[in-house]
Parts: structure tokens; sequence; C-alpha cells
């Protein structure tokens, strides 16, 4: 879909784009055909878009024969969206709002999310995919690239924290690259790049205890410069975290950013062994 086409349809619908929406349309072919290609979709694939906007990425979803799901909220491009896919087997349109679908509890385990996300919901509706406890297989996104850089931060790192934790605990992270700017119309205001997430193989932590975990990281980082020790005091006896913090070779004054996933995982199922 050109810049000009996309143009075209927003003014013969009188369609003015509204920032809230994070109506910022892709329209680089070349860019569009590598977040497709990264969604490695067959015919045997259930795809879940978030937002089709006018549907440049859903008619690439769409040729891959998997069946796809598109989910906008809103309603002025409803219509545009039902036209052009009109009459297509493996295409399905909803009117809803993708932040309240991700906080239900459904079965995504068979299905992909792939989408060019609105930016100001894109973290809410991530961090529910992932703590679902039937999450998806494979998640392509378009985000913020500050976002990006969270989501696949390592621990030691500046942009490690609960964005990283609440993802990484479920998914490997495959890939990620930037768009430009200018890929978009009209231009968003921050640099944006898309992630490849791949649904662990082997859980780090069972359903019951990601709760536990889901609390710990998020004490453990809820003042960023104490030690994390001394936060989790709020909830835990110095007795016990000074037994995990040995068992795992945390010294006492350690701060969350430099904890890893797997040593937050442990610390998750030496805490709850002590319930
Ligand atoms: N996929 C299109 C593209 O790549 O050009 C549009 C992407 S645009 C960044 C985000 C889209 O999400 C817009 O179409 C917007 O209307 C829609 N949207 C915003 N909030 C939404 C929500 N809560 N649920 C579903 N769609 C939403």
């Amino acid at each position: 879909m050109k810049y000009s086409e996309i143009r075209e349809i927003l003014n013969s619908h009188g369609i003015q784009l509204t920032k809230s929406l994070g109506q910022n349309f892709l329209h680089d072919a070349n860019q569009l055909e590598k977040i497709a290609a990264a969604a490695r979709l067959t015919p045997e694939d259930q795809v879940l878009e978030i937002g089709p906007g006018l549907g440049p990425l859903t008619e690439l979803l769409i040729r891959s024969n998997a069946k796809v799901l598109a989910v906008e909220l809103d309603s002025r491009l409803i219509p545009i969206l039902s036209e052009r896919f009109q009459g297509i087997e493996n295409f399905e349109l909803r009117h809803g709002d993708g932040v309240v679908l991700m906080k239900e509890d459904r079965d995504w385990q068979e299905w992909k999310l792939v989408a060019n996300l609105p930016y100001s919901v894109a973290s809410v509706m991530l961090v529910d995919a992932a703590l679902n406890p039937r999450c998806f297989k494979r998640i392509v996104v378009t985000l913020q690239w500050e976002v990006v850089n969270r989501i696949a931060a390592a621990a030691g790192t500046e942009d490690y924290g609960l964005l990283s934790l609440l993802l990484q605990l479920r998914y490997n992270v495959l890939d990620h690259f930037k768009i430009k700017r200018g890929a978009f119309f009209p231009p968003p205001d921050v640099d944006s790049g898309v992630i490849t997430l791949e649904r662990r193989s082997e859980e780090l932590l069972s359903a019951e205890l990601r709760p536990l975990f889901v609390k710990i990281v998020k004490l453990g980082f809820s003042q960023r410069r104490k030690m994390m020790k001394k936060l989790l005091k709020s909830q835990w006896s110095e007795t016990v975290l000074t037994d995990a913090f040995q068992r795992l070779g945390l010294s006492d004054d350690i701060r969350a950013e430099k904890v890893t996933l797997e040593q937050f995982a442990l610390l998750t199922q030496i805490i709850n062994s002590t319930l």
C-alpha cells in the first residue's frame, strides 16, 4: 500500500487520523514484507492482527493463506476493511479493543500475534499477552524502538527491567530491527522497530509460580537505585531472604538490574518453598 493510496483512501472517506489511537500507518513495502516474513506463516497457522488500520499488513498475512483475525478499534476503518477484504475466506474482521482482548482468558497457544501496535497501549497488551497461561507461540510486533530495546535487554544494562523480565520469562527474543520514521504516514515522533519473540519450548516457571515471580520483580524494580533485598523485606523475612540470596550467590547489596532472569526464577522457587 503506497503513501499516495493511504492519503487517497483517507481523503475519500473524510478521515482525519487520530493520534491517541496511534494511527501511524506503515507504507514501506519492504518493511511490511520483512514483518510478514518474520511471522513465518503457513496455511496451518492462525494469526491475530491488532489494529489493521487500512490493511497493508493484513493483505500480506492473508496472502500466506493462514487464518487471519483482525481486530480494529476505530469504527471508521471497519467499512473500508470490510470492503477491501470482502469474500476472503481466511479472513475475519472484528470491531473491538485489543487491550480488552489481551486481558481475556483465551487460549492463544496455537496462534501467532502479528501487528503494528498502537504505541500508547503496546506494552500493556504485550505484558497481558505474555502473562496469559496459554500465550501466543510467536509474536512479531512494531513498537517504539525504546520499548523494543527494553524487551530485548539483558541484565546489567540500562534498558533491563520489568518489561524485559515479564516478556522473556515466556519468550526468547529472536530478532529486532529498526524502521525509519519516514516509513509511516504520518511519521511518528519517535523511532520504531520490530521485535520477533518465540515462546520458550520449556517454561522457566510453572503457571502457579508466575504471579509470585511478577510480585518479586515488581517489588525489586519499584525503586531502581535501592538494594533489592531491602525492597523485598517489606514482604519476606530477613531469614528467608538471606538464605535465598546466599543460595543464589547474590550479594546483599545487589540491585535488581543486575539480577538475571534465571536468578529471579530461582528466587521465586526458593521463596515459594518457604511459604
Ligand atoms: N496495521 C496498520 C499499519 O501497519 O499501517 C495500522 C497500524 S497503526 C500503528 C495502529 C492501529 O491500531 C490503528 O489502525 C488504530 O486505529 C488501531 N488501534 C488503536 N488502538 C487499538 C485498540 N485498543 N484495539 C485495536 N486496535 C487499535
